[in-house]
């Protein structure tokens, strides 16, 4: 092995002499490596050989395509690796003769003539062996490529979504102990966290008597010496010998009088510190994955990969917006040396998935408007139902629909999304857009994403149409706009019935759920899909709606949302739509009343609900966000629903919701409280979805703080939709002056967006973001930034976009493989 090992080092030390011209090996050293390679994995015994092999085989991998200077720093770098393992082999003395290729020769390289003849004749003169460019290590590998990661090991990461070395080092921390302040002993103070360096003095152990076992250590510095103690470690009496120097991060703690130390978190000072000492990454653990272990095991990946992951972002790119490379970001984000170099890698990495979101997006809506759609002019259909109607369209609600009418007259499809409030008149403008295209002969969608809410826009759609006529046929009859309303609920007769009629051109206006409409329902001719609460149609299911319609024609596309979103992060998670919004609510709209009161005005709270179930309203009570999972988040809401049910509301009707009950079953829940076969509504977040309960007048939300603004307002938009006063009362379970000045904005505030923008100024894009929602591509980072990178990554996407749109630039490969990778597409998005 020795002498493999010296081998490379001789070309390598003559290649750095010569400047790096890749001709000290004929053929180039991509044509010696794999002979190398072979030999090296023969001989290399232990692990350690077997890992520095490796990451050789990672830094010369592509040698001779890459620059002279990139040359250079690998070459330095694996002659460094080189040293090492000869080193390590002297030292555990390797047998000679176990060197499948021959005694040890030791000397350095001489000069030319030796090291030409150093390389064996075998390459020069073997066929050259396929030899692909891998632009840098294949993170895409099962993640048992890492070193330390057993099969065992890799069963257990996959509970936390690490499936490859990709996964593993984008495995983010949760957090950070901030063990960097380093103290002296007679600095310390009670109460505080603080790093150590010490010298053990005295290590003792002893069985308590019951039974745990007792580890007392005496740690000295200049200053003075402290007793630290560990539980049930008892192996730590021998490693933690007189002598031993080490580090130890924890809080200081007090123990009958005297400072001390209890468990701390310790490792020897001779190591580079993971544990203590730093910034210490907190990562989500499982059953059978440890703290330490898997710092560790990130650290090495990192060690391995990080310094030669090629960096998508072309390097012009990345000094204009000043971001770190990315495998120094990678490194930083785990294991930061400062805050200020965390918050650097941070957005770094936010900005890459902004940057890909935002380029895909761009991608889809060209894609969209490559396609071609009927165009549809505006006739006096609609006019006619605007004069029709009990009431004038807001200003809000004209502009958009000009905007929304104009799109449907040209060829081009329309992708829109219509944001506004509550509440704010929505439905009103779509229906007239889908009247837009009844006029012109076509026909139109309104698609929701329960069956309720699909009753309900049939109920108000049929109310507000009325007695509409229309003429379809020059010097035809007048004849009625035909609305169907498609449900599962159906019977599989009256299903196909309506499928039928739809497929002939018999119906206008169909409306049904998502997923009804979608599958498989054939249209005579679809002019305009209507989507209503986008959260849970995302950008995929627009995308497969272009495979809709018939064969050569793509429908007009309009989203109606009810969340208000800031524009900059609208423009983001919405970028493949156009932006509408309504930002103004009808006239003499009836205000919630909004309270922020403390859980020790709890009772009261309960007995206002209590009044107003007597005088025959209706009440949710919504339970705190629990984040852990779905799971202990039903559980937790469970657990109160019982409670209000026994001990504070027992001759009350209460019902619960959560998001673990299936879709039928939340449906059931939903229309019997509608029914009022309820009088309180239990439930978590999940009742968010506009669902319209005019009886209801009580929005109680326990944990209010736990929730994003926009949020708590979408909530407080499910009451005050029938004639009585409503109210919504917010119940805070921190007293925090932080947490309570944010719920005053929403006592203060009944404006949605001025909330969103609040929110995305107090917590970034994070929640807006959460993937419960957004129906994008899994984000690993985007939770961590602030709205600033949001911005810039979108402009800068939009410049390269311009420039670039196919990503065909030679500079551009890496980034383009990325963006089909992110967005799951083979090739072109279609
Ligand atoms: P959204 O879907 O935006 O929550 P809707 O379209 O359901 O709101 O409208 C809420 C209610 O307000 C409906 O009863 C609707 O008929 C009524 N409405 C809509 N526009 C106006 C308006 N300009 N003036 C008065 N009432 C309106
Ligand atoms: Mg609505």
């Amino acid at each position: 092995m020795r002498s493999t090992l010296d081998k490379l080092a001789r070309i390598l030390t003559m290649e750095r002499e010569q400047g790096c011209p890749d001709r000290v090996v004929i053929g180039g050293l991509g044509k010696f490596l794999p002979f190398w390679i072979k030999e090296a994995q023969q001989g290399a015994q232990t692990a350690h050989l077997q890992q520095a092999v490796r990451n050789i085989i990672l830094l010369l991998e592509g040698y001779g395509q890459r620059e002279r200077q990139a040359r250079a720093q690998a070459v330095e770098q694996a002659l460094a690796i080189l040293a090492e393992a000869r080193q390590r082999l002297e030292e555990e003395g390797e047998a000679a003769p176990a060197d499948p290729a021959g005694p040890a020769e030791a000397q350095p390289a001489a000069g030319a003539a030796q090291a030409a003849a150093a390389p064996p004749e075998k390459p020069v003169t073997a066929p050259a062996p396929p030899a692909p460019v891998p632009s840098g290590p294949d993170l895409d590998q099962p993640v048992t490529r890492a070193h330390g990661v057993s099969a065992t090991y890799a069963k257990r990461l996959e509970r936390l979504g690490v499936r490859t070395v990709r996964d593993l080092l984008y495995l983010l921390p949760r957090r950070y102990d901030d063990y960097s302040t380093l103290k002296r002993i007679d600095q310390l103070e009670y109460g505080e966290e603080v790093t150590l360096v010490a010298t053990v003095w005295d290590t003792k152990t002893r069985q308590a008597r019951n039974g745990i076992h007792v580890t007392t250590c005496i740690l000295a510095d200049t200053s003075g010496t402290i007793e630290v103690t560990w539980f049930n470690q008892p192996y730590l009496a021998s490693r933690l010998r007189p002598g031993r120097e080490i580090v130890i991060s924890g809080k200081v703690e007090e123990y009958l009088g005297r400072l001390t130390f209890q468990s701390p978190v310790w490792e020897p000072l001779e190591r580079e510190q993971l544990h203590t000492g730093r910034l210490v990454p907190v990562y989500p653990l499982t059953e059978g994955i440890g703290a330490r272990w898997l710092r560790r095991t990130i650290k090495s990946a990192l060690d391995t990969y990080a310094a030669h992951i090629p960096d998508p972002l072309p390097a012009d790119l990345r000094r204009r917006q000043q971001l770190m490379g990315l495998g120094e970001a990678l490194r930083s984000v785990h294991f930061p040396r400062h805050a200020e170099e965390l918050a650097q890698a941070r957005r770094r990495l936010c900005f890459d998935e902004f940057f890909l979101i935002q380029l895909g997006m761009l991608r889809k809506r060209r894609a969209w408007q490559e396609r071609e759609g009927y165009p549809l002019p505006p006739g006096p259909l609609v006019e006619r139902f605007l004069a029709a109607l009990p009431f004038q369209l807001t200003g809000a609600q004209r502009r958009a629909l000009e905007h929304i009418s104009a799109d449907l007259a040209r060829a081009t499809p329309m992708s829109r999304l219509l944001q506004g409030d509550v509440g704010s008149g929505k439905t009103v403008v779509a229906l007239a857009a889908m009247l837009q295209a009844v006029a012109a002969g076509h026909q139109a969608a309104l698609m929701a994403p329960t069956e309720i809410l699909a009753e309900q826009h049939f109920e108000t759609v049929c109310r507000l149409i009325g007695e509409l006529t229309l003429v379809r046929a020059p010097g035809g009859p007048e004849e009625p706009v035909r609305v169907a309303l498609l449900t599962g609920s159906l019977g599989t007769r009256d299903k196909a019935e309506i499928r039928q009629a739809i497929g002939l051109g018999q119906v206008d206006i169909i409306i049904g759920t998502h997923a009804l409409i979608q599958e498989g329902v054939q249209f005579a001719s679809l002019g305009l899909v209507v989507v209503d609460e986008q959260h849970r149609f995302g950008v995929a299911q627009r995308s497969t709606l272009r495979q809709k319609g018939d064969a050569a024609r793509v429908p007009h596309l309009l989203v109606m949302s009810a969340t208000p979103i800031p524009r900059s992060l609208a423009l983001t998670m919405y970028g493949d739509l156009d932006l509408s919004v309504i930002d103004e609510l009808p006239p003499n709209r009836q205000q919630v009343i909004t309270r922020l009161i403390s859980p020790r005005e709890r009772e009261r709270a309960y007995h206002f609900v209590r009044t107003q179930v007597k005088e025959g309203h209706q009440a949710f009570i919504i339970c705190p966000l629990v984040e852990e999972s779905e799971k202990t988040e039903a559980k937790a809401a469970t657990d109160e629903y019982e409670r209000l049910q026994e001990e504070v509301f027992p001759d009350l009707r209460l019902a619960l919701l959560h998001g673990r009950m299936k879709g039928e079953e939340k449906d059931a829940i939903m229309a019997a409280f509608r029914n009022g076969e309820y009088d309180i509504l239990v439930s978590t977040a999940v009742v968010e979805v506009g669902i319209d309960v005019p009886n209801a007048t009580v929005m109680m939300i326990e944990g209010a703080n736990r929730f994003g603004l926009a949020q708590l307002h979408q909530f407080r938009g499910r009451v005050g939709r029938g004639q009585a006063q409503s109210y919504c009362l917010l119940v805070s379970d921190s007293s925090a002056d932080e947490a309570l000045q944010r719920l005053q904005i929403v006592e203060r505030t009944s404006d949605g967006f001025a909330l969103a923008e609040e929110d995305l100024r107090l917590r970034g894009p994070g929640q807006f973001f959460g993937t419960r929602q957004s129906g994008l591509p899994d984000l690993r980072v985007a939770t961590l930034s602030d709205g600033h990178v949001l911005e810039e990554a979108r402009r800068a996407a939009r410049e390269l976009f311009e420039a670039d749109p196919d990503l065909a630039q030679p500079a551009h490969q890496l980034l383009r493989r990325q963006v089909l990778g992110f967005w799951n597409e083979d090739a072109e998005p279609n």
